[in-house]
């Protein structure tokens, strides 16, 4: 771990025009769960961002992570998630290396052990983002790990990076998040960013709609986490019948890679799309989500729509991913 004071983390954010900053607690942490974080310390993240954008949009980069070095192992494909994550290293002054153009490049394919790559990175780098096929990968990641893990997304378990960027969108777009209607719509299953957000959601008083097949329902394990906030909850298998109501539209595309059986993806894909037709019959201050990439569930012709927030929630993913390096990195 990069041991350093909080007053040398404010000389360093002094230099680079930055006010100092208490200990976010999440310095040296492992970012493996959503169920890490608070509203207090989601605040916190969702301030650093906002400042980290205004740095982007007024000077391009900054040199608070100067000298530090990023590790990015993806075992699964990856455009948003690698890029914005290699472009903040990049932003924050760092460096990056990057293993996200298929672990067969590596020695993953000569069959290296997760452990075994892991101390090698973390031998090289002082922070690593790791993306992989299996749900707890992640944690396994970091059980074996000196320097700080960043969870990019377990197989179907968690994405929690996509969950902080997907609720700093709500807020910058709606302004709040208590007291919204949210419809989560597509393949709730194995859309493990449908798992992270949810989950994140319940530190607020929100209302859920579901909609999907059946066999594409959100796991038992989310639905009963909602149900112990207490929070309002309905499931349905047509998007027109909620879309007057909510808030928030987050669809997902179905995951065809998680599909043991083709025939079965065959049946359930392509079943919601978002058209101007529908849109119309949405509140005029409703946003659209979407984690990316879409793959037919929104068409084109709504991207010109201003409540269509799937762009800007794309951007908002390096902000996001800027504030959590410096806090993990024990600058912000
Ligand atoms: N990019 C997101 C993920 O990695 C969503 C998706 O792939 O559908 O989970």
């Amino acid at each position: 771990m990069v041991a350093q004071s909080n007053a040398s983390a404010d000389k360093d954010r002094k230099k680079v025009g930055l006010a100092p900053k208490l200990d976010s607690g999440f310095y040296g942490q492992d970012i493996i769960s959503v169920s890490q974080f608070t509203r207090e310390n989601l605040e916190y993240i969702f301030d650093v961002a906002e400042e980290m954008r205004a740095i982007v949009k007024r000077v391009g980069a900054t040199d608070l992570l100067k000298g530090t070095v990023l590790a990015c192992l993806f075992y699964e494909p990856s455009t948003r998630t690698s890029s914005s994550f290699i472009a903040a290293m990049s932003r924050l002054g760092g460096t990056v290396i990057p293993i996200t153009q298929g672990v067969q490049f590596s020695s993953v394919s000569k069959g290296e052990s997760l452990p075994d790559t892991i101390r090698t990175l973390e031998s090289y780098a002082d922070i690593i983002v790791i993306r992989h096929p299996e749900m707890g990968s992640a944690q396994i990641a970091a059980d074996y790990a000196r320097k700080p893990i960043i969870n990019g997304g377990d197989g179907v378990g968690e994405h929690p990076t996509q969950a902080l960027l997907d609720l700093f969108t709500i807020k910058e777009e709606v302004g709040r998040i208590d007291g919204l209607h949210i419809g989560m719509v597509g393949d709730l299953r194995y859309g493990r960013t449908v798992h992270s957000l949810a989950r994140l959601l319940c530190l607020y008083d929100v209302q859920f709609s579901f909609v999907s097949p059946e066999i594409l329902r959100l796991p038992l394990d989310v639905m009963n986490k909602i149900r112990e906030h207490g929070l309002p909850v309905a499931e349905t298998y047509d998007v027109a019948e909620i879309i007057p109501d909510v808030d928030v539209l987050y669809i997902t595309r179905v995951q065809k890679e998680r599909f043991a059986d083709l025939a079965q993806y065959e049946e359930v894909k392509g079943l919601y799309v978002i058209t101007p037709e529908l849109m119309k019959r949405a509140k005029e201050k409703m946003i659209v989500m979407h984690p990316l990439p879409r793959v037919g569930e929104i068409s084109y012709a709504v991207d010109s729509d201003p409540r269509a927030a799937y762009f800007r929630q794309m951007e908002n993913g390096m902000y996001i991913r800027m504030a959590l390096l410096a806090a993990v990195l024990g600058k912000a």
